[in-house]
């Protein structure tokens, strides 16, 4: 047997014409799987004729499963690892495996595919040349708005997942933390029959989704240019905003200081349009 190695297999995002015939090489002629679902990724397997054993690798085993896929590969096997949609890694388990392997020496070799953020920054429309994928904002109204405050005056494209049942409280969060008149796009179902882009200000993706989103959701959001980082926001902008926050669970002292951040402005403004709008 040769020496083995570790394949990070990027797999479609919903169109199965997606997946590339190197990608599904791979798969047919590794020793073994190792996939977030194995159901789901089963399904994949068999609608491309191919009978891979597979294994789980998913965040909750990831630690313990690591140790024993490298032993695989240093005994000579192929190991292929694939993620539910996407690429390995990102917004999913997958680097943990790639440093472990790199430390051991192992060979590995990425195959590369759809990735649901880069596919909905090209049809944004917004700035390609510099972006962030920020991934899922935290659950945590608090922790959300501190994230989103120290963004607020990135200049970089922002790109975030979003899960459909948060999608509102999220979109809030942002119309609210950068501005309701910031640029912005909303990527519904990319690849897939009933793909949507909706591009719009945060206030109008907002009221979107107000009204309910279904399926798989990545939302683009324009970087701060200089007039969104300026200064002259009027005091009862802040005050408002700082209520927003203390409504959805941020403590006063917080709020101020995130509105302050966000808006470019000193904390003690803040305070003193909170005092004088009360
Ligand atoms: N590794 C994946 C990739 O390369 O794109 C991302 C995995 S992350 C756990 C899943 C999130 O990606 C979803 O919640 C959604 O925000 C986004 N996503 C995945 N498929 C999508 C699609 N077809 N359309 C829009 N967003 C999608």
């Amino acid at each position: 047997m040769g020496p083995g190695r570790l394949i990070v297999v990027a797999t479609p995002i919903g169109n199965l014409g997606d997946l590339s015939p190197r990608a599904a090489e791979a798969l047919r002629t590794a020793d073994v799987v190792a996939a977030e679902d194995t159901r789901r990724t089963g399904r994949l397997l068999a609608h491309i004729g191919v009978d891979t054993p597979l294994v789980s690798y998913h965040e909750h085993n990831e630690a313990a499963r690591t140790e024993a896929l490298l032993d695989r590969v240093e005994q000579g096997e192929t190991v292929a690892l694939v993620s539910d949609a996407g690429t390995p890694g990102i917004s999913d388990p997958g680097y943990r495996l790639v440093r472990a392997a790199a430390e051991r020496g192992a060979a590995v070799e990425a195959i590369p595919g759809p990735v649901a953020a880069v596919q909905a920054l090209v049809l944004s429309g917004l700035p390609t040349d510099r972006f962030a994928v920020e991934g899922f904002l935290p659950r945590k109204a608090t922790l959300r708005s501190r994230r989103l405050a120290e963004l607020s005056g990135d200049t970089r494209t922002l790109v975030f997942y979003v899960a459909p049942h948060r999608a509102e409280a999220d979109l809030d969060a942002m119309a609210t933390a950068l501005g309701p008149d910031r640029r912005a796009a909303l990527a519904r179902e990319l690849t897939k029959l009933h793909e949507q882009v909706i591009r719009g200000s945060l206030e109008e993706l907002r009221r979107v989704a107000a009204e309910g989103i279904r399926g798989e959701v990545t939302v683009v959001v324009a970087g701060a240019s200089s007039a969104t980082v300026s200064t002259d926001v009027e005091d009862d902008e802040l005050a408002a905003r700082v209520r927003e926050l203390i409504a959805a669970g941020t403590a006063k002292k917080a709020a101020i200081a995130d509105v302050a951040v966000a808006a470019g402005v000193p904390k003690r403004r803040v305070y003193q349009a909170v005092l004088d709008t009360s």
